[in-house]
């Protein structure tokens, strides 16, 4: 059994509770650690969890509201750490004092086994050093999770087929975007290739991702500013071939409930 929960999605931070169940053996991952140790702790304490039920860690990239409290969360609980090269030099992690092989390097391309949970990093188009998202499996169903990142690249499409359920980043509408107080070169930045996608971009993605065993979508990391939960998921749905209230949405501050991918 495999099912997840994201707990915060957005720039105030971001972070999702991934669990597999094989036999008596649950592993628990955290994706990104955006929300402070306490904030964290309350929220997995709502969800009947502990900080210590999380086994490991995976950073996906070293913007701070991915990696921000990792490195207080790694030395208050001695999780496991995941990340790659790249994003290890640039949140400095020879600094963050972790005991001995508690960190351990993530490749594209290369299978992390966490207990009874299997992990495919794939890495995506952001501007970030080396960035990695996620598939994750319980070795029966597939669940992709797949923020910040520019553009929906083909190794991101390849990376991601068949999946069950996706956790998709759905950042900004590109008029609500144009017309914000953002300065220019923010603008730019976020609309860019190596930026954040829109409800447009991905919707395109979930056009090439959409097949009859991909049963859930929720939509994450969308913009307080710069986008609506109904412009987000009437695309998306449109995409999929489902109705707009089919399509979940991550609240930034909230995130969601369990979902079982199925
Ligand atoms: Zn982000
Ligand atoms: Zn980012």
């Amino acid at each position: 059994m495999l099912r997840f929960k994201n707990l915060g999605s957005g720039s105030a931070g971001n972070a999702t509770l991934v669990e597999a169940h094989c036999g008596t053996q649950v592993s628990r991952l955290l994706i990104d650690c955006g929300l402070s140790v306490r904030e964290l702790g309350k929220r997995l304490i709502a969800a009947d969890l502990n900080l210590e039920d999380i086994d490991a860690v995976f950073i996906t990239h070293e913007h701070a509201d991915h990696v921000g409290h990792a490195r207080a969360f790694a030395q208050k609980t001695g999780a496991d750490v995941w990340m790659s090269k790249g994003t290890a030099l640039a949140c400095n992690l020879a600094e963050w004092d972790l005991g001995p092989e508690q960190f351990n390097v993530a490749r594209d391309g290369e299978a992390i086994q966490i207990g009874a949970l299997q992990l495919h990093p794939f890495t995506v188009p952001h501007d970030a050093r080396e960035p990695l998202q996620l598939r994750c499996t319980d070795g029966d169903v597939h669940l992709g999770v797949l923020t910040d990142l520019g553009h929906g690249s083909s190794h991101v499409v390849q990376a991601l087929q068949h999946c069950h359920a996706l956790l998709l980043e759905c950042n900004h509408d590109p008029a609500l975007l144009a017309q914000s107080s953002y300065p220019g070169f923010l603008k730019k930045r976020i609309a860019g290739p190596q930026g954040h996608l829109s409800n447009e971009e991905s919707a395109q993605l979930i056009s090439a991702l959409v097949h009859p065993s991909l049963n859930l979508i929720v939509a994450a990391h969308l913009s307080e500013r710069n986008n609506r939960p109904d412009l987000a998921q009437s695309l998306v749905a449109m995409a999929a071939g489902c109705q707009a209230s089919e399509i979940e949405v991550a609240d930034p501050l909230l995130g969601t409930p369990w979902f079982k991918v199925h």
